[in-house]
């Protein structure tokens, strides 16, 4: 069985390399070929210990301490060929941001972490560079199943969500960032910030049942959609309890990475 030997990834040409150790949460984002304990990757020395981690598939975003030869190493140094560097993954939680800017597909996640009061940009026609770019003058956390758009150099702070499943993308974030969750306070098709606003301001733009029915409204500080507390749906009511009663500890890790 492959999985507990070392592979040489240098075209059996011994040469110079660096053996890299891989933690075993790591091994979903490299090739099936290359998920062994060990493998040796070919260093000319020039590259960093981060762009030899990042061409056998893991974000540096997914990496959190190395090790080269057993002691703390930071991944813009450059190492001789030889060493043992081995990996470890982030450790939770990242509470680095309060703010996210989400990649096309995952409009799903956006609305929810938008109806949890979380700060968070979306747009379903964005190309990369605008993610980026976006990402990096907001600075907020580009969130991502795109491996090949985390390993940017452009990218300032990102993450990649293993989960394709909604419900579980949105565990997933809260357990690696922690965010402060303030439900009801945006606007989830847009993400702007709700203020409440007199009944007599927005009279004018309610059907009948409503404006007989509720007293109190909010309005959407960017595109002035109008809201009323208490007319949630169970469905939004599930996913926001959901998230106030999350475990402690939920999985960390939820699928394959694309
Ligand atoms: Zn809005």
């Amino acid at each position: 069985m492959e999985a507990t030997s070392t592979r040489d990834a240098t075209g059996g040409t011994g040469g110079r390399s660096v053996l890299v150790r891989l933690d075993g949460e790591l091994l979903p984002f490299v090739a099936p070929r290359n998920r062994v304990e060990s493998i040796r990757v070919p260093h000319d020395g020039t590259a960093s210990l981060g762009h030899l981690v990042q061409s056998l598939g893991v974000p540096l975003t997914e990496v959190g301490q190395l090790r080269l030869d057993g002691a703390p190493v930071a991944a813009t140094e450059r190492a001789a060929a030889g060493g043992v560097l081995d990996v470890a993954p982030v450790r939770f939680p990242e509470r680095i941001r309060q703010r996210f800017v989400l990649d096309v597909h995952l409009g799903a996640l956006a609305r929810r972490m938008r109806l949890l009061g979380i700060d968070t940009a979306y747009h379903n026609d964005a190309t990369d560079e605008e993610l980026l770019d976006q990402a990096a003058r907001q600075r907020g956390v580009l969130l991502t199943r795109d491996r090949a758009l985390l390993c940017r150099r452009a990218l300032s702070e990102g993450a990649y969500v293993h989960a394709s499943d909604p419900a579980e993308q949105q565990s997933e974030v809260l357990a690696r960032f922690e965010p402060t969750l303030r439900p009801w306070t945006r606007c989830v098709p847009c993400g702007g910030e709700l203020e409440e606003v007199p009944k007599a301001e927005v009279a004018a733009r309610l059907e009948f049942g409503t404006r007989r029915c509720y007293q109190r409204f909010a309005r959407c500080t960017a595109c002035g959609r109008i809201y009323w507390p208490g007319a949630h749906s169970p469905g939004l009511r599930r996913i926001v309890e959901s998230a106030r009663h999350r475990p402690a500890r939920p999985d960390r890790r939820g699928g394959e990475p694309g």
